[in-house]
């Protein structure tokens, strides 16, 4: 998946990626749905071995501009994974407690613990995105984040955490044609928020800020994947492939038994 991968240290240009791009799926849509259901029962597997072990923490971090799939990728990757141990964070409008704090005191407390994973929706990354385009602290304030945020997570790994960092990237028309969809079809007229038509007034300067996320933040313990995303089985599939690659590189085990455990069979039957 080196394809997607924004390489630490590199020149980086988010305009050299195609948001409709379906390349590393040679055989076609529903070759790549019968690949993703497989990499599903693999993510299940390797999942229970990380909760049983409990060694490892798994954070996925999700961005993308609105519509960009966020909920859609949450609700197809980890369908059927058992519900105990993964868990959702999901970073709206701070609330004026986690104002009066430092812009990582919410995110801090939701990160994995041990045995689990955690997907965040949204994430810090806010802190230099919509904060930034809307000037919602002064740029000598956000400026600093990016170092702040490559210590933060720097921690989290040396701590034992494992993070990847997915960018929905999906293209100003798709997100239109999205929009439209969402007017139009009644089951998706709650998700339309008349909001999102004024933030994509800000595309732009969104594509600015997430071009600096991507190249100050994309480190070699936290890399950041840019993943074409106008097509939902695509996103679906590159994100799946890359999940479960990183997880068996963990080498995980179920943990020793209880010595003698065939004994407690005969104390069984005996009882
Ligand atoms: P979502 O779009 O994630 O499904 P919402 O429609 O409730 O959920 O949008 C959440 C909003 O919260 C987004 O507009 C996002 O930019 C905003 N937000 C998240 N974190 C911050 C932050 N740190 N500062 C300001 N706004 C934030």
């Amino acid at each position: 998946m080196k394809e997607y991968l924004v390489k630490p240290k590199k020149d980086f240009s988010l305009k050299k990626f195609d948001a409709g791009d379906t390349s590393l799926a040679k055989d076609g849509e529903s070759a790549a749905k019968k690949e993703l259901k497989d990499l599903r029962k693999k993510l299940i597997k390797l999942q229970q071995v990380l909760y049983a072990e409990n060694k490892h923490k798994l954070l996925i971090v999700l961005q993308a501009m609105d519509s960009g799939g966020k909920d859609g990728t949450i609700r197809s990757i980890f369908k059927g994974v058992n519900p105990q141990g993964v868990k959702v964070a999901s970073f709206k409008v701070p609330t004026e407690l986690e104002l009066s704090h430092d812009y990582l005191w919410r995110i801090h407390s939701k990160v994995p613990a041990k045995g689990e994973i955690v997907i965040f929706n949204r994430s810090h990354y806010e802190d230099v995105l919509v904060v930034r385009v809307h000037e919602l602290v002064p740029q000598e304030i956000w400026m600093k984040r990016y170092q702040q945020i490559n210590a933060f997570e720097r921690l989290l790994v040396q701590e034992g955490t494992t993070i990847l960092k997915f960018f929905l990237y999906i293209s100003k028309d798709e997100q239109k044609r999205r929009f439209m969809e969402r007017i139009e079809d009644p089951e998706k007229q709650w998700k339309f928020n008349p909001n999102d038509i004024e933030e994509r007034q800000y595309w732009d300067a969104y594509m600015g800020a997430y071009q600096d996320v991507l190249e100050k933040t994309s480190t070699p313990q936290a890399p950041w994947y840019v993943i074409p995303a106008n097509h939902n089985w695509y996103r679906d599939l590159v994100i799946s492939r890359i999940i479960v690659s990183r997880l068996k590189e963990l080498k995980m085990a179920y943990p020793q038994p209880v010595e003698n455990i065939e004994q407690y069979l005969e104390i069984l039957n005996k009882s």
